[in-house]
């Protein structure tokens, strides 16, 4: 069910809470990568023009219901502020009077921040009190943070029983854009997946989903050993139990989309950087050495599946990216990807984010989903609480 937009709603000379996701990476109090409270301004930005009066909060880190000096949101605030071209007040909070406070001496037009709402335990216990508290602040709630969807929280679910509660722009792309890759049809196929990643019990969901939307899956990544042993062949030194490969060799055997694995393979002898990588053919990978990327031939096999694609899925990297050694497959796939300017193209996932914008590709991709966790959620089917919250569009 589509869900009620931001866009559809006028927010004239109202208080708005927006719960955006401002959990972005910092090192030694500096933020490394502001990309989320960029892709948060377009709704601030929007709302802040519409003359409403903008309450932001977000959670940050993992404090644990209690205050912890390093998790505050002051840095986070100074760079919102810097790139907004505008001043954002310090809501205080996340419970208190202060919040309310502040909230009620904002202008049309101007911007607080709530503190770190991790630093209260009602938040994750998506408590009724606190979600209560965070209603009593405005007279409506915009939800723009798909990368905390998956969470049944206060500020994501149980805020939102209270006050009319509708998609922010972020949320309401993030839900589109997934949402279509997902179709098959003549406007959307070929529709190509590719999923990677560590280990086959996190992926198989998100492949069997997957098997039933899409065209094509190509396999990398470490459950590529699973699949080895589905076909009858040696998955090298990883354990591989018998679920996993039965788990794979259901998705080969279920006629669904046409999964598509490695056809030669990085190995090396350890879990190691320095570990010397061989290429091995599918059928000939030694007992005693670990799969750790996709091979050579399988790289161009898959780029040029990736080419003909008119929809691009990507989540999982195709090898142990982090090291050199195997990191060639996830190049090869990323720069496939971004070669392919006909293609919508979708990203989900943090490390496969991380590779597209290691490589300098991110304004060749269609779409870099700011959900990690949720974007895994969506593609494995499930229902994510924070967007179940939202009021059905009319
Ligand atoms: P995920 O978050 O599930 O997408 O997994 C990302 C992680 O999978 C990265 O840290 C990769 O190093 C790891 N990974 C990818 N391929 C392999 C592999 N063949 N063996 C072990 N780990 C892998």
């Amino acid at each position: 069910m589509k869900k009620r937009s931001i866009r559809e709603t006028d927010v004239t000379g109202m208080t708005v809470l927006v719960r955006v996701d401002f959990n972005v990476p910092m090192r030694n109090g500096t933020i490394t990568d502001d990309s989320r409270i960029r892709a948060a301004l377009p709704t601030l930005q929007m709302l802040g023009g519409s003359g409403a009066k903008v309450v932001i909060c977000s959670h940050f880190g993992r404090p644990g219901g209690q205050v912890i000096e390093e998790m505050r949101l002051t840095m986070v605030r100074t760079r919102l502020s810097e790139l907004l071209g505008a001043p954002v007040r310090d809501a205080g909070g996340p419970s208190g009077e202060t919040p309310a406070q502040v909230a009620s001496a904002l202008s049309a037009g101007e911007f607080a921040l709530l503190e770190n709402l991790r630093f209260e335990p009602g938040e994750e216990a998506n408590d009724a009190e606190f979600s209560n508290h965070l209603a009593s602040l405005a007279d409506i709630y915009v939800n723009d943070a798909f990368g905390a969807a998956h969470r049944a929280h206060a500020s994501t679910v149980g805020v939102a029983e209270h006050l009319p509660a509708v998609a922010g722009l972020l949320m309401e792309r993030e839900l589109e854009i997934l949402g279509k890759a997902m179709i098959a049809d003549a406007s959307t196929s070929p529709v190509v997946a590719i999923v990677g990643g560590a280990k086959v019990v996190d992926k198989i969901q998100v492949l069997w989903h997957l098997s039933e939307k899409v065209d094509t899956i190509l396999i990398g990544g470490g459950m590529v050993a699973a699949f080895f042993v589905a076909k009858g062949h040696s998955g090298g030194a990883a354990l591989v139990t018998d679920e996993d490969a039965a788990a794979a060799n259901g998705l080969l055997e279920s006629g669904r989309a046409d999964a598509i694995i490695p056809v030669d393979v990085i190995t090396a002898p350890d879990f190691s950087e320095r570990s010397p990588a061989t290429t091995c053919e599918q059928s000939s990978v030694p007992n005693n050495q670990l799969i750790l990327d996709i091979g050579p031939a399988t790289a161009k096999k898959y780029s040029e599946v990736i080419s003909a694609a008119k929809t691009l899925i990507w989540n999982g990297p195709m090898g142990v990216f982090e090291w050199q050694a195997f990191a060639a497959g996830s190049e090869a796939v990323a720069r496939a990807v971004a070669a392919n300017k006909m293609a919508t193209s979708v990203i989900g996932g943090g490390s496969t984010a991380e590779i597209v914008g290691s490589l300098g590709l991110v304004d060749q991709i269609t779409h870099v989903s700011t959900g990690g966790g949720a974007s895994l959620e969506f593609l494995e089917g499930k229902i994510l609480p924070g967007v179940a919250a939202l009021d059905d569009a009319p």
